[in-house]
């Protein structure tokens, strides 16, 4: 069932930014996804979605009357500070087929390019590319980075676990236009699903087709399954598709209270991954050339000390930099303002200091320009 509703607020503004989307700003404009992945989370109670996950869906017909509202400068005390909105993720998908009919996603993008905030669009659809006039206007003043997700290239599985979303191929070929049509183009290869997309030749194909495809980035990540609604209904297409794999996923699924698989799971698919970004030198973030003339120092330098701590921790190794990223991020004056007493903000000490005062004079650190691709 498709209910038009009217909702109270759009823009969801983070506490601090969000070093995965690079994004201070998020918003769904629709509640619920057709394209029913077998895998989404969106079917946990947690996310109270009404209705039958997949096929009932909730449009916001008056997202582009709030968010001129929200963006208007005039309507507020003190304005939003600039910094990438997301259009996606969550547990929806903005150019979901509805978006044919509503064009919400191209009405809300041109709001963003009048008000000249640069934008983060991640979809699974190639819906997208009928709003390339809009996100050419927004890349030429701000900057437009696209965004695919991926459990895998190979279509018969997408076809399995992901029934209402365009083929991989299609989506591997709408990066590449968008890559030459001179956008920043990324992969969030997520979740890659256990056992299927996640085995050594899969993932390696995935990889491979990514780069030829001319990704900027790969964000990679494995699948959570919550108990109740959503793992009844994986297990219930996997048992359809691939009985033999239910006792596997019982061993790696027990129980965790988010749905996560076991810690030496994660560990493994994270060392596979890790070892074919290195090889195909992929950047595993998205890489500072794309974020640091566009959002404030102060936003630079916590979204890369975050992903420095995120690489690490993801390598099995310690990190001191998530504490200080935080510290950053919570700062209401610039950080320049604390040049010669760094050290003063918890977490940071000589080592960190030395980084964030690199990334002030150069928009980067070599360490971490090193991390992103070894
Ligand atoms: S596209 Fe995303 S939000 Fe929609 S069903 Fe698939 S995983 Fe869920």
């Amino acid at each position: 069932m498709i209910r038009e509703i009217k909702a109270k607020s759009l823009l969801r503004k983070h506490k601090k930014i969000d070093s995965w989307f690079v994004a201070r700003y998020g918003m769904n404009l629709y509640r619920g996804c057709l394209h029913n992945c077998a895998y989404c989370d969106g079917r946990a109670e947690g996310y109270y979605v009404e209705g039958e996950f997949g096929k009932d869906i909730d449009v916001k017909i008056n997202a582009p009357e709030l968010l001129q509202k929200e963006l208007d400068p005039k309507r507020k005390r003190i304005p939003f500070k600039k910094g990438f909105i997301m259009i996606g993720g969550g547990v929806g998908d903005s150019y979901n087929v509805l978006d044919k009919k509503y064009e919400l996603s191209r009405k809300i993008l041109n709001i963003v390019s009048d008000y000249d905030f640069p934008v983060h669009v991640l979809t699974k659809s190639t819906l997208v590319k009928r709003d390339i006039d809009i996100l050419h206007a927004i890349n030429q003043k701000s900057k437009a980075i696209i965004s695919f997700s991926f459990s895998g290239v190979d279509d018969n599985i997408c076809k399995i676990f992901e029934p209402g979303v365009p083929p991989a191929t299609e989506r591997l070929e709408t990066i590449s236009f968008f890559k030459k049509e001179g956008f920043p183009v990324g992969v969030f290869m997520m979740p890659v699903i256990p056992f299927i997309t996640d085995l050594p030749d899969q993932m390696e194909n995935s990889i491979r087709k990514f780069k030829e495809a001319g990704v900027d980035f790969i964000i990679f990540g494995g699948m959570t399954l919550k108990e109740g609604r959503q793992q009844d209904y994986f297990y219930k297409v996997l048992k359809e598709n691939y009985p033999d794999l239910l006792h596997q996923y019982e061993m790696i699924y027990k129980g965790d209270k988010w749905g996560g698989a076991s810690h030496q799971y994660y560990e493994s698919i994270n060392k596979l991954f890790l070892e074919l970004a290195c090889k195909y030198q992929i950047s595993k973030r998205i890489p500072a050339k794309l974020y640091n003339q566009v959002i404030d120092q102060n936003d630079v330098v916590a979204v890369i000390l975050d992903q420095m701590d995120y690489i690490l921790k993801q390598k099995g190794q310690k990190s001191p930099y998530g504490y200080a990223a935080y510290s950053v991020s919570q700062l209401k004056e610039p950080i320049t303002e604390h040049l010669n007493k760094l050290q003063n903000l918890s977490g940071v000490g000589p080592v960190t200091e030395k980084i964030i005062l690199e990334i002030l004079e150069t928009g980067t650190s070599g360490c971490y320009e090193k991390l992103l691709i070894t």
